[in-house]
């Protein structure tokens, strides 16, 4: 039986003292983004405006203006007072995101964006229509600090977390170009709202080791008041495997759909696949998520990318069935995902028959799986392909802020 191992060519993963893939947990210290309405509980945004000169009530316009019209156009909010609008509305909602790039594919129902942030990080979006439904895959940190070495964010490292309305923001601009009629691949007998109704943690970076700016977007997301009022269970907040996050995870009370990055059942192979294995073993981690399970209700999804010849043995399968269905029957799925190409990696995906095989032995021992279907790959915007590339730094350094 053939096992190849991880390594990586044409270019060098980042090692701590001891000679072992570098972690970065903690954010680095740059510029903060300017504070945003998105980032405000609705008290402290009644305070704000009050701090700007005007009446508590202007902060539901404001929410109404920017949660439900996806605008932060001064001109459109004639409900405002016209002398000083500009300065509070730009107070209130300042630019965040300057469009760098877009790019379609599938018909035009699949889009890339790239994006500036404030101080120049760059970071990407992908929005996909489905019959019914409509995801957008969103970042949550520029670069990302768990060095896995098959996905192509980690390789530059951590550049710093976002910020909560940094993270809404990308959903109310891709709300803004679907009202605007700028995503394809509408069906006639798709009755469905013409918005963002899913939102998938899986764009660049680790949401939970973003934790309190994650949490603030997804009580944002949800809340129907005074925010996005979207479904909690459309949100999928996806994880290396970060376990004293997952467990605070399970107590919020917000039910969003869990996902589980595991990719190897076993520590030898995920030790190497996943540097945050240091840190918690498959066993950990696979409670974590059955404990998530326990405490929400909510079916957890296990993601597995299938490398050729390093995780996608038949017994690797079987193993995997069997440590799922130890810690009980109906409370997870499993998610394989053929391995998406990024620069200079040396493993391709599974061969078809081995990937099939893969699926058929997790079934055959009753859990749900089936093979998530990509999006994106010829605009290097599947799962693991976010990066900004040479040409994106070119293409950020000739466009100006918005403002
Ligand atoms: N940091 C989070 C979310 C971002 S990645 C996490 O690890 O879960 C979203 C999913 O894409 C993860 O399951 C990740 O393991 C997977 N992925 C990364 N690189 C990939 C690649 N080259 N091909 C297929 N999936 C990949």
């Amino acid at each position: 039986m053939r096992q190849v191992r991880p390594r990586t060519e044409g270019w060098q993963q980042k090692k701590d003292a001891e000679g072992r893939p570098l972690l970065q947990f903690a954010s680095p210290k740059r510029g903060k983004p300017p504070v945003h309405l998105a980032d405000l509980t609705p008290e402290e945004r009644v305070a704000k405006v009050k701090d700007l000169g005007l009446p508590g009530f202007r902060a539901k316009q404001l929410e109404k203006h920017y949660f439900q019209h996806w605008t932060h156009d001064p001109a459109a909010m004639t409900d405002l007072p016209a002398s000083g609008r500009e300065e509070f509305v730009h107070g209130m909602l300042p630019p965040l995101l300057t469009e760098v790039r877009r790019l379609e594919t599938d018909r035009g129902d699949t889009i890339k964006f790239l994006w500036k942030l404030h101080d120049g990080a760059l970071v990407e979006s992908v929005l996909m229509r489905y019959p019914g439904r409509i995801t957008l895959c969103v970042s949550s940190q520029a670069g990302c600090g768990m060095n896995c070495p098959f996905c192509a964010t980690g390789q530059a490292g951590l550049t710093r977390n976002m910020s909560a309305a940094e993270i809404i923001e990308q959903i109310v601009r891709a709300n803004r170009l679907i009202a605007d009629g700028g995503l394809g691949g509408k069906k006639r007998d798709d009755h469905s709202a013409e918005r963002v109704s899913n939102i998938v943690f899986m764009g660049m970076g680790e949401p939970l080791a973003n934790y309190a700016r994650v949490m603030q977007a997804v009580r944002v997301m949800t809340d129907k008041e005074h925010g996005l009022g979207m479904s909690a269970r459309g949100i999928t907040v996806s994880t290396v495997g970060l376990v004293p996050a997952i467990t605070k995870l399970a107590n919020e009370d917000i039910p969003v759909t869990f996902a589980l990055s595991l990719h190897a059942p076993d520590d030898t192979l995920r030790d190497e696949l996943i540097p945050v294995n240091s840190r918690w073993k498959v066993d950990e981690a696979l409670d974590a998520a059955r404990a998530y399970f326990d405490k929400t209700g909510r079916r957890v999804s296990i993601e597995y990318a299938l490398i050729k010849d390093m995780n996608d043995h038949a017994w690797r399968a079987d193993l995997l069935a069997d440590k799922l269905n130890a810690r009980g029957r109906g409370w997870v799925h499993v998610n394989p995902i053929p391995l998406n190409p990024t620069p200079g990696s040396v493993w391709t995906a599974s061969e078809v028959s081995v990937q099939n095989e893969f699926v058929r032995r997790l079934n055959d021992a009753g859990i749900p799986t089936t093979l998530r279907d990509t999006r994106g790959k010829e605009i290097d915007g599947a799962c693991g392909q976010l990066v900004a590339t040479t040409e994106d730094e070119a293409a950020a350094a000739a466009t100006p802020n918005e403002d």
